[in-house]
Formats: C-alpha cells, sequence, structure tokens
C-alpha cells in the first residue's frame, strides 16, 4: 500500500529508513519558519522502481534538481580532498566501471570517476552517477572482480534511486509542503529577474537564497550527501544485490564479491576499517550475496533478472 500524507513521511518508504531520517528532526523547526509555502507537484506520487521493485516516494525532489544539488558536493570533494592522478588507479577504475555500466545497461549515461589519494577503505556514489573510490579501497581488493563489486554496489545506488528516495523521505517527514518553497528557489530567482523595481527585485533574490540555504542546511548537504548519511540497511542490501547481477552481466566473476566482504569480515577482527562505519556488517553480507548468487544460477536461464532472493 503506497499513501502519502502532508507532513508525515512516506507510507512507502520502510520504517528502518523513516527511524533513521527522524533523528534529524530538529532541523524541521529551523527550516519550517522561514519558508514560503509553495504547493509541490506530484506530493502523493509513489511509484515502485523497476531494478528493485521496491514502491518509493520520489515526488519532491526531481532527479534534475538533485543532480545539480550533487555537482556541488561533487565539486567540493574533488577540491577538499587529494585526488590521484595515477593512471594504475584512474585507468583502472575508469575501465571497471564502464564495463559495469554497460552491465546495468547504462552506458550510454554520463558517468564521472575519480579517484581519491587516501587509505581509507571506502567507496562513494552521489547522484548524477559521480562515483569516489578511495585508494585504500582499491588496493585493499586482490583484483578486478573485486573492484567491479564496489563498483557494482555503487551503481545499484543509482539503479535504486536510494538517495532520491531518501532525500524525499526526509523533506517529506520533516518540512513537509514548505519545502516547496525552498525548491522553488531557482525558479523564484528567474522570477526575480523579471522585476522591473530594483528594491523589490533585492528582496526577491534575498528570499531565493535565503530558501535555498535552508534546504542545503535540511538536507545536510555539502559533501554530506551519500557519505556522512548512511544508507539503511534495505538499501545496501538491494545494493549489493544490484552489484553482484552487474558483475555477472558485465562478465566478472560474482562470486569475488562474496570474497571481498569475507576479506573485510577477516580484517576487521583485526582493524576496523572505514567501510564498516557506514556499512552493515561484512559477514552478513557474504553470506546474502552467497546465497543470491547460488540463487540465480540455480535458475538457469531464468536467473539475474531480479534481486529476488530464495526464500529460507
Ligand atoms: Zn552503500
Amino acid at each position: 500500500m503506497c499513501m502519502h500524507h502532508d507532513h508525515e513521511a512516506s507510507e512507502c518508504t520502510d520504517s528502518e529508513t523513516k527511524a533513521m531520517l527522524s533523528k534529524r528532526r530538529m532541523i524541521q523547526g529551523l527550516a519550517a519558519g522561514g519558508l514560503v509555502t509553495v504547493t509541490a507537484p506530484g506530493l502523493s506520487s509513489c511509484v515502485t522502481n523497476p531494478e528493485t521493485g521496491s514502491s518509493q516516494f520520489l515526488g519532491l525532489v526531481s532527479e534534475s534538481q538533485l543532480n545539480q544539488m550533487a555537482a556541488q558536493s561533487w565539486a567540493q570533494a574533488k577540491q577538499t580532498q587529494k585526488l590521484s592522478t595515477d593512471p594504475r588507479y584512474t585507468s583502472r577504475l575508469r575501465n571497471v566501471g564502464s564495463r559495469i555500466a554497460r552491465g546495468a545497461n547504462r552506458a550510454n549515461q554520463p558517468w564521472d570517476y575519480a579517484v581519491f589519494d587516501s587509505d581509507t577503505k571506502n567507496a562513494f556514489v552521489l547522484p548524477g552517477n559521480r562515483v569516489g573510490v578511495y585508494k585504500g579501497m582499491m588496493d585493499f581488493a586482490d583484483n578486478d572482480d573485486q573492484i567491479a563489486a564496489v563498483m557494482g554496489h555503487e551503481v545499484g545506488h543509482v539503479a535504486g534511486q536510494h538517495a532520491r528516495e531518501r532525500v524525499n523521505t526526509q523533506m517529506a517527514g520533516q518540512l513537509g509542503l514548505a519545502v516547496g518553497g525552498a525548491i522553488g528557489a531557482s525558479q523564484m530567482s528567474k522570477k526575480c529577474k523579471t522585476m522591473a523595481d530594483r528594491r523589490q527585485q533585492q528582496a526577491c533574490y534575498q528570499s531565493a537564497n535565503r530558501n535555498s540555504q535552508l534546504l542545503n542546511a535540511a538536507l545536510g548537504m555539502g559533501f554530506t550527501l551519500g557519505v556522512v548519511l548512511p544508507f539503511s540497511r534495505k538499501h545496501e542490501s538491494q545494493s549489493d544485490l544490484l552489484g553482484a547481477k552487474y558483475m555477472h552481466k558485465a562478465g566478472y566473476d560474482a562470486y569475488q564479491s562474496v570474497s571481498l566482504w569475507e576479506k573485510m569480515a577477516e580484517n576487521q577482527a583485526s582493524r576496523q576499517p572505514e567501510f564498516l562505519s557506514t556499512h552493515p556488517d561484512p559477514s552478513r553480507r557474504a553470506r546474502d550475496l552467497h546465497n543470491y548468487i547460488k540463487y540465480q544460477e540455480r535458475l538457469g536461464s531464468q536467473g539475474w533478472q531480479s534481486i529476488r532472493m530464495p526464500k529460507t
């Protein structure tokens, strides 16, 4: 059942995502006070994601709006962190990335990859197909297939529209209709441009500016999108399975994703890898991936079409 009530998180969002988002509820007071209320179109729209089969609430923020916000975060990440220019990393990542994009039927879209020169074992994706991988993660991987597992997982977040669902749920839950005003900031600036009276125009710009600032504050934007804000466990596990599917379609050995997470689990015993701070238990992920891949293989020619898991 998929229903949406004003000022409440959408019914089509899982409880874990809702719980996670409600932690940020204190921002509500701050943002709601200063915003112009504009009715957002398509507020009640819940859609079924064809890749995951999950029902999602995506009505408030469009793909292109999210893309614009992410462009800023991406530029910021590349400015504030050291980038690797070593082709042993950058070309390798690009090659694996383009193969995975083909496996995910997304080769016709533009992709942007960056290798950050740090020992951190982590990777992230921002809306608009921007994938960042840390050198430490690439060094940790035994082979290209394991890098493909990381890449497949990040592309899974894109295909699952996870960032967009998270942002929309958060905004619907915390800000209600008031957010429509913030989103309208860019349209508002356009309107300001056409104003003849200078004083009126200035006030118009100020208001548009304030709205976009409040929106950014509410979303915890900047470099936090996709990094500090964790994805829910459900999103993580969806991305894992989608990643394995893309690996298989791209001709990689999907079982290497299992090996990667097993290795992470071993590594965890001695030293806490950074990847774990934002991602769930690696041995459970390895087990789920193993079960999923085995199941797809058992399905034969019917396999690798969805992220359906065997009934346990
Ligand atoms: Zn993830």
